[in-house]
């Protein structure tokens, strides 16, 4: 049995980690501030294996007891988030991380980053492989996380060159699944709860930008493979198949049978055009893949949350 601390155990992706790693009979410290998680993730764990802290990890933190992994996965993530926290945003990638390294230093564990496709930018590359350095703005809105990423990134080397702590990067593409937010904004959470009320379902710019959509329970047996593994440079961790916004919208009113019309709005600035992992690193190295495909991930999706978690409260 390992402990694992996981910063940002009560979001989306964290919560569904720390079930991932009590069900495989490990201890779990769960640090989050729940600035953008929630209780409710973490609301049905009851056990004495999981212990959950109400820590800013941007001020210094310290825990008692030995940690043997170390997986950093706050941060705000959805642009909804990030763009109302921008100063938030890249205090949590500077100083959170810094923090963060330094606990896993001292605890001599295994530090995994949850990094993401945002570090390549607008890509010139595609698909995206870990050897393309990106193509960000760092001036405009998305610039507090893509930058607040990038340096996490590099604080990350810095910290396995000069101080030899044991560290893995996990460049995540675009995942979904239970738990995600009605209003966070990001497309299937929207394109679902439009559709499940049979309300318009509204697509940025033409909808021909392309994005790969990765089933949260994959992605994280990809997390912890990349954290047990010994590999000290980023991987990509994503699904490859790549649809358009469109036919993304098309998928969601097939499976919820919905009477919903497609919108179009506006294009955000500094939307990417296209997106999709290169993961032969991870296929060579990791023997990992996805295993779900779209449909099949959104059914389970409904199924699992429930109409009533995807609608969510009206705003
Ligand atoms: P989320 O917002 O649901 O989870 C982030 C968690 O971090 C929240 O529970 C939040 O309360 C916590 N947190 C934020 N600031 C904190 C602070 N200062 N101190 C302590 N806790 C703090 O987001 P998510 O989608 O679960 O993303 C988790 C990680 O994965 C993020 O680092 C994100 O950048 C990365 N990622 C996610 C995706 C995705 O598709 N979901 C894609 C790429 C990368």
């Amino acid at each position: 049995m390992a402990t694992c601390l996981v910063t940002g155990g009560a979001g989306f992706l964290g919560s569904h980690l720390c079930d991932e790693l009590l069900r495989r009979g490990h201890r779990v410290i769960c640090v989050d501030n729940l600035e953008t998680g929630s209780l409710a993730n973490i609301h049905h764990i009851r056990r004495p294996e999981f212990v959950h802290l109400n820590i800013d990890i941007i001020t210094p933190y310290f825990v008692d007891e030995p940690v043997d992994f170390v997986y950093h996965l706050a941060s705000p993530a959805s642009p909804i988030d990030y763009l109302r926290l921008p100063l938030h945003t890249l205090k949590v990638g500077s100083h959170g991380t810094h923090h963060t390294l330094g606990l896993a230093k001292k605890h001599r564990a295994r530090f995994l980053i949850a990094s993401t496709s945002e570090v390549y930018g607008d890509p010139q590359e595609h698909p995206q492989r870990e050897t393309y350095w990106g193509h960000v703005n760092p001036i405009g809105p998305r610039g507090v996380y893509d930058e607040a990423k990038r340096y996490a990134e590099a604080l990350t080397m810095a910290y396995h060159r000069q101080q030899g702590v044991d560290t893995a990067i996990m460049r995540i593409f675009n995942t979904y699944g239970p738990r995600m937010r009605p209003h966070d904004g990001r497309a299937i959470p929207t394109f679902l709860r439009q559709a499940l009320q049979d309300q318009p379902i509204t697509v940025f710019g033409d909808g021909s930008q392309t994005r790969s959509f990765c089933f949260v329970s994959d992605l994280i047996r990809g997390m912890i493979a990349l954290a047990e593994s010994d590999i000290h440079h980023p991987v990509n961790i994503g699904n490859p198949r790549e649809f358009t916004l469109l036919e993304l919208a098309e998928a969601v009113i097939e499976i919820t049978k919905s009477r919903s019309q497609i919108v179009h709005e506006q294009l955000p600035t500094d939307d990417p055009q296209v997106r999709r992992p290169d993961i032969t690193l991870a296929r060579e190295l990791l023997g990992w893949e996805p295993q779900v495909e779209l449909r099949e991930g959104l059914r389970r999706t409904i199924e699992d949350a429930g109409v009533e978690a995807l609608v969510g409260a009206p705003t």
